[in-house]
């Protein structure tokens, strides 16, 4: 039997960068930099995407912060269960936590993880994301380069590479790096509910 060809889908419009407009400050802005939320048995969830009838908010803190029952009411057309702000934006922010130390064991089981101070040198010269436990020393932070981020306990950071502590992990992939700065960044930006 003969093998049909079929025209190759054209890929311009994919990939162009898909725009969305936050619910709180109303600029619009490259998907990847909002949060989607949606209404799921009345309660407020979000995610990095949401299929269906959804709103997105920017990863600041003055747009996460600015997310009111009546905005979101109106916005998603349905009654939501959003009494209190404060409570949910902290759920949000063990959300982001435990997100990112999903990103942390997976890029650890498919061996896109550097783990230590020894390695991390490599992940930096890659302009990679380089995360570093909050209880690290000093001089140890310093040793990490300017850029890298503050995070959760060292124990917590190792319990996601199976080791009993971990004071810096620095994710060499893009794909990887990309989910887990999306989630730390949510994680910084909801700071002022911790
Ligand atoms: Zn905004």
């Amino acid at each position: 039997m003969q093998a049909s060809i079929k025209p190759k889908p054209d890929n311009v419009l994919r990939t162009k960068p898909s725009v969305r407009t936050c619910v709180v400050c109303r600029e619009s802005s490259p998907a990847k930099e909002l949060l989607g939320l949606k209404v799921l048995n009345q309660m407020l969830v979000a995610d990095e995407k949401v299929a269906g009838r959804g709103a997105w908010v920017h990863l600041r803190a003055a747009c996460l912060d600015g997310l009111e029952l009546d905005l979101l009411e109106k916005a998603l057309r349905t009654k939501i269960d959003f009494e209190n702000q404060k409570a949910w934006l902290t759920n949000l922010r063990l959300l982001a936590q435990k997100r990112v130390l999903e990103c942390v064991g997976l890029a650890r089981r498919s061996g896109k993880l550097l783990i230590g101070l020894d390695h991390i040198g490599k992940a930096k010269a890659h302009g990679s994301l380089v995360l570093c436990a909050d209880d690290l020393a000093d001089g140890s932070i310093k040793k990490c380069g300017a850029h890298a981020r503050q995070f959760c306990s060292g124990d917590e950071l190792g319990k996601a590479v199976g080791r009993q502590w971990a004071g810096v992990v620095g994710f060499c992939d893009v794909r990887h790096r990309g989910r887990a700065f999306f989630w730390w960044n949510l994680w910084e930006q909801l700071s002022f509910v911790a």
